[in-house]
């Protein structure tokens, strides 16, 4: 078997603006066929034990560019026995946490230095813009560096005495969980691993990742930086396959904890799988939620953040809202509004970096959008703009592309406005503010009137009104005329769209168990 590298360093800009044809741009850039046929187990990259390969495929032309392997059991058992050696015989979790913080920095500038190639082959894998996946690479640094931060808080004593017990105390350790299982979704491929894997390490776990089928390449810039940076072997293992592998991953005797990204049915059947072995979980899952529009919201201010904050990555972002609530006295404005951002933001190569809606990234994800699609139309929406498959040339033909599509009239019932889309299509629904405060109450039961909780956003000039209302939605977190996600603050999901949380000290403690030793005081 051969081991090809995943890409060669394409060097220079990625895409010549004088280039309109996306096989000439793959061409001009010398994006190889990618074939690997290992797996990286034990701190080096090994034969997988599996026959089996899966394509790796271009959703943005169609074309199958590479294959993995399709990890079998015997890959899922040499993974999880290295990770449960390190964890039991190993360094790692003993060294002191500032001892591992000084690796999660070198693993972030090891990161940086790839950042070009991790790029392509992201975008290459599941369509993402060129500009989204340009930043991956600085973003993934970012969270390590943050988590090197957390080292002082692991390190700092915490001996409490008994409140009623004068002359006893505990000291409480902060222990690291064990070997974790972290299984990734497709549409963020390197951020959603590394908001697991940076407190997993900083924490002393070691750890088996399994990417997403569509997405099994870029992650390998990761291992390989993880690898570069020194960290013991075992520490980290990536294995590639299906979800049949995931499955084996979750109930392998020998993991302690699970965190998990992507669909809520998934996220209940590894629920139900750690329930019953009483093994800790974090579920990051779906979400529907909704951008609710005051009546003195700045329409003009919404338009430049509409589209990053309710249509990030080609609608393939879980916490977006891409449920607008519209008051009914400025309904038709917000309509054009939306409608003229969407309608003028470019559909292409999303290696192009002039493209700001590229391709869904896989043809199964690309056909549900397009069920979605004509179901609001179907039941009585009006498409603004879109509303179909787009016909796109220049070697883009084959690909993966919805319209980018705003529906307008879109009320509670309609399955568009109550289900997860995740493909360019925005719902703008409207309530009634003929009384301001009823207006209110309308708008955030219509926000909560979902199974989900994740995000959301406030519109309003008024930050005190605006964080009112913030307060009364149901969700994980929510932004007040933005949205982003912020290294040091808990994000997640209530309801259906999880369990726990991730980032901050918040999401630290879910690769942590603690232990009190009591003891009389001296
Ligand atoms: P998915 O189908 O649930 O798959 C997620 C991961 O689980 C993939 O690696 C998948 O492998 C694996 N998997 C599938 N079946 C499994 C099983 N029975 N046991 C263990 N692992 C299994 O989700 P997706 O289609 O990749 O991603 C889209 C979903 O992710 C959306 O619903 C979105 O909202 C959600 N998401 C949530 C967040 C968040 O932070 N809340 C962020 C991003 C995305 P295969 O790919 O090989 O099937
Ligand atoms: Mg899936």
């Amino acid at each position: 078997m051969t081991t090809t590298p995943v890409q060669p360093s394409a060097g220079g800009e990625a895409s010549p603006s004088s280039v309109h044809d996306a096989r000439e741009r793959r061409a001009a850039l010398a994006l190889p066929y990618t074939r690997v046929d290992d797996v990286f187990v034990d701190g080096a990259w090994i034969p997988a034990r599996a026959a089996g390969r899966n394509p790796v495929t271009d959703p943005a032309t169609g074309e199958v560019w590479g294959e993995v392997p399709d990890g079998s059991a015997e890959d899922v058992d040499a993974a999880v026995h290295a990770a449960r050696h390190a964890f039991d015989a190993g360094p790692w979790p003993r060294l002191s946490p500032s001892e591992r913080a000084a690796y999660l920095l070198r693993i972030a500038d090891e990161i940086e230095s790839r950042a070009e190639d991790l790029a392509l082959t992201n975008t290459r894998e599941n369509g993402s813009p060129i500009t989204e996946t340009r930043g991956a690479a600085a973003n993934a640094a970012g969270i390590f560096r943050y988590f090197a931060t957390l080292a002082e808080y692991l390190e700092r004593e915490d001996v409490r005495p008994f409140p009623f017990a004068p002359g006893q105390e505990s000291v409480v350790r902060r222990d690291p969980v064990g070997v974790c299982a972290l299984i990734a979704p497709w549409n963020f491929p390197i951020n959603l691993v590394v908001i697991k894997l940076a407190p997993a390490l900083l924490a002393g776990c070691t750890v088996v990742i399994k990417p997403a089928s569509p997405t099994p390449l870029s992650i390998r810039f990761i291992v390989d930086a993880v690898a570069a940076a020194g960290v013991p072997a075992g520490v980290v293992n990536l294995v590639t396959g299906s979800g049949r592998m995931g499955d084996l991953l979750v109930k392998h005797r020998g993991v302690d904890k699970v965190a998990f990204t992507g669909s809520t049915p998934v996220g209940r059947r590894i629920a139900a799988a750690c329930g019953e072995l009483l093994r800790p979980v974090t579920l990051e899952l779906g979400g529907k939620s909704s951008a609710i529009v005051l009546p003195d919201a700045d329409l003009d201010a919404m338009s430049k953040v509409l589209i990053r904050s309710s249509m990030r990555n080609t609608g393939q972002t879980c916490y977006i809202s891409t449920r607008v609530l519209a008051p009914a006295s400025r309904y038709r404005e917000v309509v054009d509004m939306a409608g003229a951002v969407i309608a003028a933001a470019p559909q292409g190569d999303p290696l192009d970096p002039a493209t700001v809606f590229g391709p869904n990234a896989t043809k199964s994800q690309f056909e549900t959008v397009l069920g979605y699609v004509e179901s609001g139309l179907a039941e009585g929406a009006r498409a603004v703009t879109g509303g179909r498959a787009a016909s796109l040339g220049g070697g883009l033909e084959d690909g993966y592309f919805v319209e980018p599509t705003v529906f307008a009239d879109v009320i509670p019932s309609m399955r568009v406005a109550r289900e997860e889309i995740f493909g360019p299509v925005l719902t703008i629904l409207k309530y009634d503010d003929a009384s301001p405060s009823r207006g209110v109450d309308e708008a955030v039961a219509l926000a909560n009137n979902t199974e989900f909780g994740l995000g959301g956003l406030v519109f309003s000039a008024d930050p005190e009104a605006a964080l009112a209302v913030a307060d009364r939605v149901d969700t994980g977190s929510i932004g007040i005329n933005f949205f982003a996600s912020n290294h040091s603050a808990p994000f997640g999901g209530r309801h259906d769209s999880g369990l726990g949380t991730e980032y901050g000290i918040e999401g630290l403690g879910a690769y942590l168990t603690y232990k009190s030793i009591h003891r009389k005081a001296g």
